[in-house]
């Protein structure tokens, strides 16, 4: 273990005790979560020997978001439906895999897909979340369970997309459900024996049972509506913890409230969400918190990665935290007492706040945005950044993510929403049909970039464009590098001081994970899930790009390697033969198509274009004949396609199945390929 002090410029940085370089410890790479190696065979000068190891398929068009783990040449990440995978990291020969078996109708529930972001490994122990609320610790060389809790009340829409954190013996883990009305936590579990040491809400319970702590009696104050904590609250903390053991600080951020409007749950900041917060890791009591979007009413969840630094700000060396906000800014706050220092928008375009209050953090929200009436807003939920991590590098003192600009949402509140148990509670009405949509479509279309941004003068030092909206996660190393994919399957390097892309390598699959570095035997390796879903990659949104969805796979990169990637064919390269060709009532196919909208489109896309799940443009005579009981009866659970049997009715199937057919007939007319999409 040793400390070294850097002094770049004006930047003066603490490098983290690095354990061992040859290894991928810790989920953000570092204890400081800055996904940065110093390794540095592969270089800017050698990187255009760099090519594939090997790779492997995991059977899976979901979506992989995982961050791998690796120790003495063992590779252990997740796939979709939380499997977990142990790869020898030299040949790609899996030692292991644990299936949870999650049970698929769970997947209603699901906002953002069948994803998981990665296991932490401590002790001999290999732990991972699941979808449907357990802790998982397994044994690291065989993959047999030694225990698993339940952390959620499964009776309720939780879910678990991270990865758990180890921090001072204890297991770390947060939960996903604001979009269908929860009450978020974070707890902690003892590594050794899964047992309960402490449990932190992010939102108040019920008033009326008394408050948990003082940090719940001040947040109760906040909160104005009328029986606000029916609908759980919100305040998800899905994402993006970090660990200061000198502190003995764990920050995270927390999600958005339920509903998402304030002009429908009621008036107040909501604390503690869409929020950074810092809690003892000791006791769970709260520290400071530090709210980027009081009163939020757009989805911007404040779980985004945070980055721990200690740089030069006026003249002082502060430890600071670090966040590329949804909201659009960049946030910079002492870790220490969590005072805000700077804040700095760095997309162009944002509509929804003139710009931060410099004294207090405060964002300056533009009048009428967050009331009842339709309006168009950037950025849109899917955020400026989301959770793809961001690397910091020590010696350029920049940090690296994507960033996504110029992205537009209609934000229709339904002013008859009430909260139920059964469906998400976002509260948007899907039957608007006014002309923000129009407006939207007439707007440029927006743009994805890898963004190096100096985080001490609040500035952006290069971009790189992409000609797709969603880059991935990002690793930054000792070569002078910055390694990104990104949704169309492109794989690229980039020189860390100036952004020239170096090197790059065709996945075949959108890339959304963060890639990793480690040594084998000497050998300096790169490793990198491949695989496109989410949510954006889901709703398959028209004019972002030729995004690819594609078969799920593992890649992993060494100098003077030749393998060569054998992609299996993925999805449909003629336009589809309609099932059937009798004309559907246009009154019925309109009907369908709100219905669609609000309530497929999330995996089987924007006007059924779909990516990596089924696009039922394509469907067979005989999914059509069974579409009801496929979608009333869960005839197709273990597909992963749940009933909608608790929210539609027949004949909205009826409606909803009309308009698939209809969409099908419309794009199987020659004329009408140039308008596919
Ligand atoms: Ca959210």
């Amino acid at each position: 273990m040793r400390k070294q002090v850097l002094v770049f410029g004006a930047i003066l940085v603490m490098a983290p005790p690095v354990a061992t370089a040859e290894d991928w410890h810790l989920h953000g790479g570092t204890q400081t979560d800055w996904r940065f190696s110093p390794l540095d065979q592969i270089n800017e000068r050698t990187v255009s020997r760099l090519g594939l190891a090997w790779s492997m398929e995991l059977g899976t068009s979901r979506g992989l978001e995982a961050t791998p783990i690796v120790e003495d040449g063992v590779v252990y990440t997740t796939g979709a439906w939380n499997m977990v995978f142990a790869f020898d990291a030299r040949t790609g020969q899996m030692k292991w895999s644990y299936d949870p078996k999650v049970p698929r109708e769970r997947a209603y529930f699901f906002c953002c897909d069948v994803v998981n972001r990665g296991v932490a490994v401590h002790n001999g122990k290999v732990y991972v979340g699941t979808l449907d609320g357990r802790l998982i610790a397994l044994d690291q060389r065989t993959g047999t369970r030694i225990w698993s809790v339940q952390t959620t009340d499964p009776a309720k829409a939780y879910s678990i997309t991270a990865a758990p954190l180890v921090a001072n013996n204890r297991v770390i883990i947060g939960n996903a459900g604001s979009e269908y009305g929860v009450r978020g936590y974070i707890t902690a579990y003892d590594a050794e024996t899964g047992k309960q040491v402490w449990r932190f809400y992010t939102v108040p319970g019920d008033p009326n049972k008394g408050s948990e702590s003082k940090a719940m009696e001040i947040a109760a104050k906040t909160w104005h509506g009328k029986e606000w904590w029916k609908a759980g609250g919100g305040g998800s903390p899905w994402e993006g913890m970090s660990y200061d053991p000198d502190l003995d600080l764990l920050y995270f951020g927390s999600g958005n409230a339920s509903t998402w409007y304030r002009a429908l749950r009621g008036q107040g900041d909501g604390l503690y969400t869409a929020c950074i917060l810092a809690v003892k890791a000791s006791t769970g009591e709260l520290a400071w918190y530090f709210q980027t979007t009081p009163g939020d009413s757009f989805d911007y969840d404040a779980t985004q990665p945070l980055v721990q630094a200690n740089l030069m700000i006026g003249g002082r060396l502060r430890k600071v935290v670090l966040q590329a906000n949804k909201n659009g800014f960049f946030y910079v706050l002492d870790r220490q007492t969590g005072e805000f220092l700077s804040a700095a928008p760095f997309v162009s375009g944002i509509t929804w706040a003139s710009g931060v209050d410099p004294r207090t953090g405060r964002p300056i929200e533009l009048p009428g945005v967050a009331d009842a009436n339709p309006k168009l807003l950037s950025p849109e939920p899917n955020g400026a950044h989301n959770w793809n991590p961001m690397a910091f590098h020590p010696a350029t003192g920049l940090v690296y993510f994507p960033a996504r600009v110029g992205t537009q949402m209609v934000h229709v509140p339904d002013k008859k929403w009430k909260y139920d148990p059964n469906r998400d509670n976002v509260g948007i009405d899907g039957n608007y049909e006014g002309p923000l949509f129009a407006k939207m479509i007439s707007m440029p279309p927006p743009t994805g970039e890898l963004l190096a941004w100096d985080p001490v003068a609040q500035k952006a030092v290069w971009r790189a464009k992409y000609p797709v909206l969603d880059g991935g996660g990002v690793l930054a190393t000792g070569g002078n590098l910055v390694f990104q994919g990104r949704a169309d399957g492109i794989f690229a390097a980039f020189r860390a001081t100036d952004g020239e892309e170096v090197w790059q390598f065709d996945a075949a699959t959108g890339i959304m994970a963060p890639p990793v570095t480690y040594t084998v035997d000497g050998a300096q390796y790169v490793t990198v899930m491949a695989g496109w879903g989410g949510s954006a990659g889901l709703m398959n949104t028209p004019a972002v790009g030729a995004a690819k969805p594609g078969w799920g796979r593992i890649l992993t990169f060494a100098l003077d390697a030749k393998a060569a990637l054998k992609a299996p064919p993925f999805g449909h390269t003629g336009p589809p033969l309609p099932a059937i060709t009798a004309k559907q009532d246009p009154q019925i196919v309109h009907t369908g198509a709100l219905l669609f909208n609000s309530h497929c489109f999330t995996c089987h896309g924007l006007n059924a274009v779909a990516g990596p799940l089924p696009d039922l443009r394509y469907s067979t005579k005989e999914t059509l004949d069974s579409f009801a009981g496929i979608v009333l009866a869960g005839a197709r659970v273990s597909d992963g396609m749940p009933s909608f049997g608790k929210i539609l009715s027949v004949k909205d199937v009826e409606a909803i199945r009309a308009y698939v057919i209809a969409r099908a007939q419309e794009t199987a007319k020659p004329a009408q390929a140039s308008q596919r999409r």
